[in-house]
């Protein structure tokens, strides 16, 4: 068996199209054009094109652009003023601080400092309890992304095992419980999980969001499995996942590195976005 590709960048291609036509409405019938902020101190190269994409996404879906670019000794309270003025900004519905902050910052008290109505990325402690509770909120575009790919082309997941690996805040635990409001039985793993190997190969749904190059083999996979790659990581062959690239010997589908997962995060930024524009 040859795994087919999921290919994220269709499905994003896709989905911004619907993204526009929502801001276009939301322009002609109630003139509210959805703004989008981000703030990036100092300048971290990853960071700058992360940015530098976003902005031309946001322009592209019709929506309001902001930057702010800090320079790298701006103080903490300065920045917190900053995401302060932008939670009182009535033409900014999301907000982007984009991570890493350098180190003199508390990321968490930046987090906490973001409207979560206006966490676009989902991180605030009120929007991470209303994704566990299984309430709306703000979802983290990256989980939200993986598991829209993993609905798209499956459909029902009822009953189905997913295995999870990885528990972060960022990907691991959301992607958790939006598989379990999809009736997943899902099973978490993390650095201290034991019999790594046994448990992969009982998954149907097998994610990897860990950051270890190629740590899933073949050997590990359940044939007709369906391979969830979040993982990215710079070598010296360039991006890879955290899954081999074998894997598709024994994966019904399976997400690339790159090409996978990684266009679906920011068109999740846009779609947090319009939806805080709508509801707020
Ligand atoms: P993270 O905060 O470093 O978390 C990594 C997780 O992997 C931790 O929970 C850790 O367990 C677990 N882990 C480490 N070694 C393991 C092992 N041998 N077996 C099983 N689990 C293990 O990373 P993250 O922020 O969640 O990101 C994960 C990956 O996704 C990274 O490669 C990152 O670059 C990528 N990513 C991609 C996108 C995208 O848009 N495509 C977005 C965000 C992140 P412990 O909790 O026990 O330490």
């Amino acid at each position: 068996m040859v795994g087919s590709i999921i290919d994220g960048k269709q499905h994003a291609i896709n989905l911004r199209k619907r993204i526009k036509l929502a801001t276009d409405n939301l322009i002609s019938k109630y003139g509210i054009t959805p703004g989008l902020a981000v703030v990036l101190d100092g300048n971290d190269p990853a960071s700058e094109i992360y940015v530098r994409n976003k902005g031309i996404q946001t322009k592209e879906a019709g929506m309001e652009s902001l930057e702010f670019r800090l320079p790298e000794d701006t103080s903490e309270e300065k920045l917190l003023k900053n995401v302060k003025e932008l939670n009182k900004n009535q033409s900014v519905n999301g907000i982007l601080v984009q991570f890493p902050v350098p180190q003199h910052m508390s990321q968490q008290k930046i987090i906490e400092t973001i409207l979560p109505s206006k966490d676009v990325d989902g991180l605030h402690p009120v929007n991470s309890g209303y994704l566990a509770s299984g309430l709306r909120g703000m979802v983290p575009c990256t989980p939200q992304g993986s598991a829209l790919l993993i609905k798209e082309t499956l459909g029902d997941l009822s009953g189905l095992h997913a295995v999870v690996l990885g528990r972060s805040n960022l990907v691991g635990k959301p992607i958790v419980q939006l598989l379990l409001r999809e009736n997943c039985t899902v099973t978490i793993c993390h650095s201290r999980t034991k019999n790594l190997k046994e448990v992969c190969l009982s998954a149907d749904i097998l994610v990897a969001a860990v950051g270890k190059a190629n740590m899933i083999t073949k050997d590990m996979v359940k044939p007709g499995a369906i391979i969830i790659d979040v993982g990215v990581n710079r070598t010296s062959e360039g991006l890879v996942g955290d899954v081999s690239t074998e894997v598709k010997e024994v994966a019904s589908q399976i997400t690339p590195v790159p090409g996978g997962v990684g266009p679906m995060t920011v068109v999740m930024l846009m779609s947090n976005t319009v939806k805080s524009a709508l509801e707020n």
